[in-house]
Formats: C-alpha cells, sequence, structure tokens
C-alpha cells in the first residue's frame, strides 16, 4: 500500500482569539508577550511541555549578544527583557553586571552583552512571565494544519490528548522555527541548501562542577569556504524537516553523548549526565520566501520598514537593521519570526540566534495585534512608534 485516505473530519472550534502564536520558542515567546501587551487576546500554542524551544528544551543556554562587540547596545526591548529574565535568578557563566547594572564603558567594549542561563530556570520564569500577563498558553498540542479561504488564515488545526480542535483568530504568527504554518497554507518556503551538521550539547557533572558540554559546533556558511574545504567535508547533514532523519539524528547524538560522557569515567557521586536536549539541535531548516530576502552584506543598510536592529553574534562591528517584509509572504494574515524569517542561507547564520528571534518576535506580536485586514495595508509607521515606545532602536542612526 503506497498511501491511505485520511477520512475527512468536522473539529470542534475550542477557542477564538484576536492573535493565535504557534511555537513556543524564543520567538513565540516575544511575540506572545508583545501582543498581549497591546491588548490582544492571544494564545500560544507549543507542542513540547515547557517554554524555550531550542534555548531550554534544546540546552542551548547561551543568549548571544544585544551589543555590537565595539561597547554599543543594538536589540532592545523583549530582547533585553528576556535576556534580563534569563539571568534573574543567577548566572550559569559569563557574569555581565556591568552591562545590566554598572555601565563600565572600558569593560562593555571588551566583553559583549551576553550570558548563559540555566535553562530549567528560565523556561520556568517564561511560563510565569506570559501566565502573569495573560497568554493563553496550550501546552503538548501540535499544529497540524491551518483553514484557509483565499489568502487568509481562518483557524489553525491542532493535536494533542483531546484529539483533533481547531482554533480561530483574526492574526497568526507562525513561531515554529521551521514555517510549518506557511507550509500548511501551501505558502512557498524555501529548504537551507547546506544542511546541517550533527551537534549533541549536553550538561554533565564532573569535578565539582555543573557543565554545559557543546559537542558540535555552528557551521561556517559554504560563501566563505574554498571549493576543496566544501568537497573534503564529509559529514553527515541532517534537513530537520523529517520524521525519520530526525529520529535517527537525535539517537545518533545521545550515543555521542554516552560516548562523550564514558571517557571520564562511568556513574558515581562526582560524576552524571545531568540533562540531555528533548528536542533535535538542529539550526536552519526551512524559512518563508518573504517579501524581501535579506543578506549579510547589508550592514547598516537602512530600510524604511525596519523592525529593530541586532548584530552579528561572530564578529565584532556588523549592525542589522531588521525590514518587516522579511517577515511575510503572500498570507494575508499570517507572520513569522526567530529561525524561519526570509534571509538568504549565508544571512540565516546570523539571524538564528536567541536575540535576533526575540527582536523578530517582538515586532510581528504588535504587528499581528494591530492587524485590521491585510498586511500590506499595516501602517508601519505605526507599528514603528509602538516598538519605539517599548524601547526599540528601529535605525542605526539611532544609536
Ligand atoms: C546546536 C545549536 C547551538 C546553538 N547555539 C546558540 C547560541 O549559543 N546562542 C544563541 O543565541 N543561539 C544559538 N543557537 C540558535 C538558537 O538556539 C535558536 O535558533 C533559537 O533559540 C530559535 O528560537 P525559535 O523560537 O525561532 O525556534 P525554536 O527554539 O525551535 O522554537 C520553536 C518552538 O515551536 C515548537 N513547535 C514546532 N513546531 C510546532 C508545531 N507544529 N506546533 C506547535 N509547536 C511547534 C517547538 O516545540 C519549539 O518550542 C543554537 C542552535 C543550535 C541547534
Amino acid at each position: 500500500m503506497e498511501s491511505i485516505r485520511e477520512e475527512a473530519k468536522v473539529v470542534p472550534v475550542k477557542g477564538n482569539y484576536d492573535v493565535i502564536v504557534a511555537g513556543g520558542g524564543i520567538a513565540g515567546i516575544a511575540s506572545a508577550l508583545a501582543s498581549k501587551r497591546q491588548g490582544a487576546k492571544t494564545l500560544l500554542i507549543e507542542k513540547a511541555f515547557m517554554l524555550g524551544g531550542l534555548a531550554t528544551a534544546g540546552l542551548v543556554t547561551i543568549y548571544l549578544p544585544l551589543c555590537d562587540g565595539e561597547g554599543t547596545q543594538v536589540s532592545y526591548g523583549i530582547a533585553e527583557e528576556l535576556l534580563r529574565l534569563s539571568v534573574k535568578h543567577g548566572y550559569e557563566a559569563r557574569n555581565i553586571d556591568f552591562w545590566l547594572n554598572d555601565k563600565d564603558v572600558e569593560k562593555r567594549k571588551k566583553t559583549r552583552f551576553e550570558t548563559q542561563f540555566n535553562a530549567n530556570v528560565f523556561a520556568i520564569l517564561c511560563e510565569q512571565l506570559l501566565r502573569n500577563e495573560g497568554v493563553d498558553i496550550l501546552y503538548g498540542t501540535s499544529v497540524c494544519a491551518v483553514a484557509k479561504s483565499g489568502n487568509r488564515v481562518d483557524a489553525v488545526i491542532t493535536e494533542n490528548k483531546s484529539g483533533r480542535e481547531a482554533y480561530v483568530a483574526n492574526a497568526f504568527i507562525d513561531a515554529t522555527g521551521d514555517a510549518d504554518l506557511f507550509k500548511q497554507a501551501s505558502s512557498p518556503t524555501v529548504d537551507f541548501g547546506q544542511g546541517n551538521v550533527a551537534a549533541y550539547w549536553y550538561y554533565e557533572y564532573f569535578e565539582n562542577a555543573y557543565k554545559l558540554r557543546m559537542l558540535g559546533f555552528s557551521d561556517t556558511p559554504d560563501k566563505y569556504k574554498t571549493k576543496e574545504k566544501i568537497e573534503n567535508d564529509t559529514r553527515k547533514r541532517y534537513t530537520g524537516l523529517d520524521g525519520k532523519e530526525l529520529s535517527e539524528l537525535t539517537c545518533y547524538s545521545h550515543s555521542q553523548i554516552l560516548d562523550d560522557f564514558l571517557k571520564k569515567g562511568g556513574v558515581n557521586d562526582a560524576h552524571a549526565i545531568c540533562s540531555i536536549a528533548t528536542t533535535p539541535q538542529i539550526r536552519m531548516t526551512r524559512r518563508i520566501d518573504g517579501k524581501y530576502v535579506m543578506c549579510d552584506e547589508e550592514i547598516r543598510v537602512k530600510y524604511d520598514d525596519s523592525v529593530g536592529l541586532f548584530s552579528d553574534w561572530r564578529k565584532k562591528g556588523p549592525v542589522y537593521e531588521l525590514p518587516f517584509r522579511c517577515l511575510y509572504s503572500d498570507i494575508d494574515n499570517m507572520f513569522t519570526c526567530g529561525r524561519s524569517i526570509s534571509v538568504t542561507d549565508d544571512m540565516w547564520d546570523i539571524t538564528r540566534v536567541i536575540p535576533v528571534c526575540a527582536v523578530s518576535g517582538e515586532a510581528v506580536g504588535i504587528a499581528a495585534a494591530m492587524l485590521k485586514d491585510r498586511i500590506e495595508n499595516l501602517d508601519v509607521t505605526e507599528l514603528q512608534a509602538k516598538l519605539r515606545a517599548n524601547g526599540v532602536k528601529i535605525h542605526t542612526d539611532e544609536l
């Protein structure tokens, strides 16, 4: 048998919202928070049972920089709020009091505005923050389809322990990291060409210390490699878009972790694996084919529709404006943020990180709450004014 026809079903509508956010990673958290703060009735749907996505369940606990590496902060608003929240009860590493409390200009030039947080503490704090602000959270729920009329999404179809249900909203935010909702809506999407090398970050307890083991560093974009280097690189690549492949990657990562751990001996009262990721550590998968596709050469380019600023985590200097047009495509009432914004493969390595996910999340959260009919008709000047009111810097000449 090659295929089976799934029976069409009538599903109950379980909720009506102004804004629905699918995915509770950093981008989804930022967007749900921003949307609710604009007065929109907001639902956040998350397939896991904790918030934070890769940053918490994926054990990616380094909040990369909010600054340009030369002493100037560039990302503000919720990007900064979440960084502060992540270390509210202490740092795991990278104490940055000179950024958070006292203004030591010389230290700021030398050490970037980045930190390392505890994944579990941060996940709980994010949950408490959203609940205190009035965001509804639906855990253990996957968005598995969208219901559309023309270029509009009317509802998301979800699946959880209760079965299949529908949630209706005026605007939707795809914060799944993989542009799942855009794919479900048959909107054009682009897969990451280079593929991902395996990563297997985990926490261990060893020599009286609780430590993050970062195994599997990020890959350099092909653009910066020689032809020879590309040809000689035989590491297996993962798309992150295939269920079976993700399961194989997960098993491979688990065995790499165990091998690494056993090199220092077995389990005893001074040696243990503390936590392994509960989501695959995949960096780039699928993005929307947005109204604009941004590339890494657009340093300090000014856009009329900029909605925030971010830096290059890999090196000092570059600062980018984020055009609003990278955050939507041909669907009238759906945005994206986080890992799936519309950028080239080379730029993706810069925009996929936690601070940029928060910057894009905040922008679309406000935009979704403002949306009346079509995104194309949204007043971007008003959106920028609302972002500025939250402390966000829009253009590089405001720094
Ligand atoms: C190995 C590795 C190392 C990294 N290192 C760093 C680093 O040091 N610092 C840094 O800042 N960044 C780093 N990154 C990047 C960064 O962690 C992520 O890109 C960022 O956290 C992504 O946030 P997001 O919200 O866009 O997506 P995600 O964190 O992927 O969140 C998406 C959320 O949506 C949920 N979801 C997905 N599909 C559905 C669905 N259909 N229905 C409902 N829910 C759904 C997921 O469960 C998840 O919670 C690293 C990434 C990797 C993989």
